[in-house]
């Protein structure tokens, strides 16, 4: 082997020690982001000023100050300067359940990621299959939507999942992979970046029946393995939640799986008692 002189030897170890200090950032970088578990309430088409209040001021009293847990509250765009100031001086976090693709112009009953920044909110959930459905919203339309949202620095909540019978069919992987590849084909790996992806099998949304851990645990493994396939660091940073009929009971069991980061909560996030169990189930779960 080739020697090196004194000012060489000098120089590889400072390059040796910086590889070794930029690693150790790196791996307490993934630590930390792994290591908070995220509940997101999703209020879905409910509330109103009064019982939104009665509901916020439970959350503040029972789950603001969890150490494990980033709670986060999506409500519907009306109530977001609501959430802003009952929850601004708190740990509870905030979002929207949609947004336009667009920036601003004439799109009448659209609302622009610029307005939901304007009430602080930092979360936006994307692609949720009772819009997808309901509202025929394209994997492409879904995509830009993921995209804008990161622009204007909100944290997308990309929803993703399969019906019945392409679970029933076996093609659960390759339904769920298609709505990933729009968003990688268009704007490759590295927009996951520090975004959330939300695994909501359509049979499980409201229905009571959930997926069971070892069905949401290997399609989680997909999911992270497809993207890190791609970009091991960003597959790596990703958290992937669970959404579909999680209740305090089975959120336990859910929460304990290596691969589940956290859940994405209809009905029960619109009941103090029961969100609260979820959200504690999370904090015990890390
Ligand atoms: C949802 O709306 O994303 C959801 C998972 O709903 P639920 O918890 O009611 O199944």
């Amino acid at each position: 082997m080739r020697k090196l002189g004194r000012g060489r030897r000098i120089r590889a170890n400072a390059l040796g020690e910086l590889a070794l200090k930029s690693k150790k950032v790196m791996t307490q970088t993934l630590k930390q982001k792994s290591f908070k578990k995220l509940v997101v309430a999703n209020w879905k088409m409910h509330g109103n000023l009064k019982q939104n209040e009665t509901l916020l001021k439970d959350f503040v009293a029972t789950i603001s100050n969890l150490k494990n847990t980033q709670v986060v509250v999506c409500a519907p765009y009306p109530y977001l300067a609501q959430l802003q100031s009952l929850l601004q001086d708190t740990d509870i976090a905030w979002g929207a359940q949609n947004l336009a693709k667009e920036e601003i112009g004439a799109f009448t009953g659209e609302v622009s990621a610029a307005m939901l920044k304007d009430f602080a909110a930092r979360y936006v959930i994307i692609g949720h299959s009772e819009r997808s459905t309901a509202y025929c919203e394209s994997d492409e339309n879904i995509a830009k939507k993921f995209v804008t949202a990161k622009n204007h620095g909100l944290t997308p909540i990309l929803c993703v999942g399969e019906t019945l019978i392409e679970r029933e069919a076996g093609v659960m992987e390759m339904v769920v992979g298609k709505q990933l590849d729009t968003i990688i084909k268009l704007y490759g790996p590295d927009v996951f970046v520090d975004a959330v992806i939300s695994y909501e099998p359509i049979w499980a949304i409201g229905t009571g029946l959930a997926a069971t851990p070892a069905q949401a645990k290997s399609m989680h493994q997909f999911i992270r393995n497809k993207i890190s396939a791609l970009n091991n660091n960003v597959g790596n940073r990703l958290k992937i939640l669970y959404g579909g009929s999680v209740n305090p009971q089975n959120a336990v069991q859910l929460f304990e799986v290596s691969n589940i980061d956290g859940g994405l909560i209809g009905k029960c996030s619109l009941n103090a008692k029961e969100f609260e169990g979820i959200c504690q189930a999370a904090e015990k779960a890390n």
